[in-house]
């Protein structure tokens, strides 16, 4: 089968729509512009009706109660409302915060700002494994943590992170458990009854659906988890975020979390089988190729790896036929040296010479054995003159 060029294996980026969520998203844009606020007329109820539906679409694929789910903008919002929400809401005996050196910016951001306003934030590393060790989050619990965040699957090394066991240790001493589940939503089971987490965060992008959307999971109880919105304004979503709904949006989201659910048992041992595929064939012709980060747990699409003796800035510009991504910080042709690949202990020249490769729904053999040929190529011939 020839291969449609260029070939794109950059999916924890972003996922290119599914078509039948495209069929959802035009559908609904088309037919339904009611507002799901207006409650006195048939547009509205059509609109509601829609939402609702995805609602339970987004809950099914968590395992959540349909009046759990938080719509948002995308994750960057749900992680904001989530972490800023919850600090704003702590009583003054709380003032400190774990998390990880492997989360994401739309993470990492929000406690930066709060470390400014005086909170005690605490970053745990890992080792070359990329996976935290949890009795390392676990010791730094005291009885002023607010919360502990950590994401559910790192979006450069893929690698899973132990949450349910960080969340039973937490529970127990009523910390509260956020996890960023963006990267995890199309392959892993999440539960969040198994996982124990109070707050999740979900992207619609990146499991095959639309950009703009995307939500957050928030625990049910009594009483309410403390959290205050970040904005201000009518009452939509329990008034956590207020703002007219992205009707559309959230429908395509609901159908991609549906079909996520549907493809999942299938899709995560073929993109295993890829995934080894593409690494086999590339350690088998080049020496001083090297994965970053633990081969297992790892999300089913993802290779980190490491090309001795080369830099991913040299390299990527002579790949242009794959789309690939030389890590979190990619700016220009020399991108600068991932700050999650130096937290697992690699020098900034072993992280400067990292390449991401994410493979996805649409990813076939063909185009693993030309990307394979092509990295190869580019590889030798970049080695030969770097000599
Ligand atoms: N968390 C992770 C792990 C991500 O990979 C991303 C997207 N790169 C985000 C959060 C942000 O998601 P969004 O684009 O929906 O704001």
């Amino acid at each position: 089968m020839a291969v449609n060029k260029p070939v794109y294996l950059d999916h924890h980026a972003t996922t290119p729509i599914d078509p039948l969520v495209l069929e959802v998203l035009e559908r609904t844009q088309r037919q339904f512009f009611g507002n799901p606020a207006s409650n006195s007329h048939s547009f509205g109820w059509g609109a509601q009706a829609l939402v609702k539906k995805a609602r339970q679409q987004v809950a099914a694929l968590i395992g959540a109660d349909e009046r759990e789910i938080i719509f948002t903008s995308g994750a960057t919002e749900a992680n904001n409302i989530a972490l800023l929400g919850a600090a704003s809401a702590a009583p003054e005996s709380k003032r400190k915060i774990i998390t990880t050196t492997l989360e994401h910016s739309s993470v990492a951001g929000p406690l930066d700002h709060l470390e400014k306003q005086g909170w005690d934030v605490v970053r745990v590393g890992t080792d070359a494994t990329g996976i935290i060790n949890p009795d390392d989050l676990i010791a730094g619990l005291t009885d002023d943590t607010l919360l502990i965040s950590v994401i559910a699957a790192q979006n450069e090394i893929g690698t899973v992170q132990p949450v349910e066991e960080v969340a039973r240790v937490c529970h127990r001493r009523g910390i509260l458990v956020h996890s960023d589940a963006v990267q995890a939503a199309a392959h892993l089971p999440l539960d969040v009854g198994a996982l124990g987490v109070d707050l999740l965060s979900l992207s619609a992008h990146k499991i095959y659906g639309p950009k703009g959307v995307g939500a957050l999971w928030v625990r049910r109880c009594h009483p309410p988890l403390p959290l205050d919105p970040c904005f201000h304004g009518g009452g939509q979503e329990s008034g956590l975020r207020p703002g007219t709904m992205n009707v559309p949006g959230i429908a395509a989201f609901g159908e991609a979390c549906r079909l996520a659910l549907k493809y999942r048992d299938e899709e995560v041992p073929r993109l295993q089988g890829l995934n080894k595929r593409l690494l086999d064939q590339l350690q088998e012709q080049l020496p001083g190729v090297q994965l970053n980060g633990a081969g297992q747990p790892r999300l089913p699409g993802n290779l980190n790896l490491r090309f001795e003796g080369i830099r991913a800035g040299q390299l990527m510009p002579r790949l242009t036929v794959l789309a690939l991504s030389a890590g979190s910080a990619c700016r220009s042709d020399d991108p600068a040296p991932s700050p999650v690949l130096l937290s697992l202990g690699l020098s900034k020249q072993e992280a400067a010479s990292s390449l991401r490769i994410g493979l996805g729904r649409q990813t076939t053999e063909e185009e693993v054995d030309f990307a394979a040929e092509r990295i190869t190529a580019a590889v030798q011939k970049l080695r030969s003159e770097n000599k």
